[in-house]
């Protein structure tokens, strides 16, 4: 332990290079993610992504509300993130800050650029993002969440997105920071990323990092987003292949 001030700060790297949970530089926490969880969204998914656990649910195309946000050309996209105050360890004020409206605002542009939205005029693809607990890259959860929920509503989209913070912490670039790697690292970089054409469709950064570590950053950064995907697939699979269906092909 080192310490600012009257701070403890934990030590971030050992002397084998392991982060303070054991992993290393390149490694992800352990990532679950189960689609169709709730019966009345027209698609769900609640992923478990190391301490953090999030519900996306998914409805629409649907009728607007409030109708004056109605497009007469697309669909509007609608996400709403929201940390419950049981989420962390400080509770945190219940309801929408500046914090949730930019992720919600983040999150919902990111999905606009792959729904076919031209496709469902004077609709509403409503998406909702519940942070049930929270360890650090929670937006990046909401959105592999919300992407296998949109699948599992059926909403045509491009590709799932995979997403993914990676950070600088003890002045190396660290893929998937927890907690403590996010507040007291250099840097943290959440990406999502659209595999199919390698777009990314959310960049955001806090910290500095040198344009060197950026390229490095973000080459690992997607090579994440890349293992994150086929656990999204999985997840699709499972849930839609033929044995977890009780009555395929039973006849009446
Ligand atoms: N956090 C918290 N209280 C808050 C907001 C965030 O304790 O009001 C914690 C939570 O664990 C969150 C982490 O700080 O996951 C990092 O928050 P950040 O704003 O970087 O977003 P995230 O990494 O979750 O996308």
């Amino acid at each position: 332990m080192g310490s600012v001030g009257a701070k403890e700060i934990p030590q971030l790297l050992d002397s084998n290079g392991k982060r303070i949970d054991g992993r290393g530089l390149e490694d992800l926490r352990p990532l679950k993610i189960e689609a169709g969880v709730l019966r009345r969204a027209d698609g769900s998914a609640l992923v478990e992504w190391g301490e953090n656990k999030v519900m996306a649910a998914v409805y629409g195309p649907r009728e607007v509300h409030p109708r004056h946000l109605q497009q007469t050309t697309k669909a509007v996209v609608q996400c709403r993130y929201n940390m419950a105050s049981f989420s962390v360890d400080e509770r945190k004020r219940p309801g929408l800050d500046r914090r949730s409206q930019e992720i919600s605002k983040v999150i919902s542009e990111a999905f606009e650029s792959v729904l076919f939205v031209e496709e469902y005029p004077r609709t509403s693809i409503d998406i909702y993002i519940e942070v049930l607990q929270a360890n650090a890259g929670t937006r990046c959860a909401g959105v592999v969440a919300a992407s296998v929920a949109l699948a599992d509503a059926g909403i045509p989209m491009v590709d799932l997105i995979p997403a993914v913070a990676v950070g600088k912490v003890a002045g190396k670039i660290a893929l998937d920071l927890k907690k403590e790697e996010d507040n007291y690292g250099e840097a943290d970089l959440p990406m999502a990323l659209v595999p199919r054409s390698g777009r990314l469709v959310l960049l955001q950064m806090e910290g500095h990092m040198t344009r060197e570590e950026l390229a490095q950053a973000l080459d690992l950064g997607v090579r994440g987003c890349l293992q994150i995907y086929q656990v999204q697939k999985e997840a699709l699979r499972t849930r839609y292949s033929l044995e977890s269906v009780p009555s395929a092909g039973v006849e009446a």
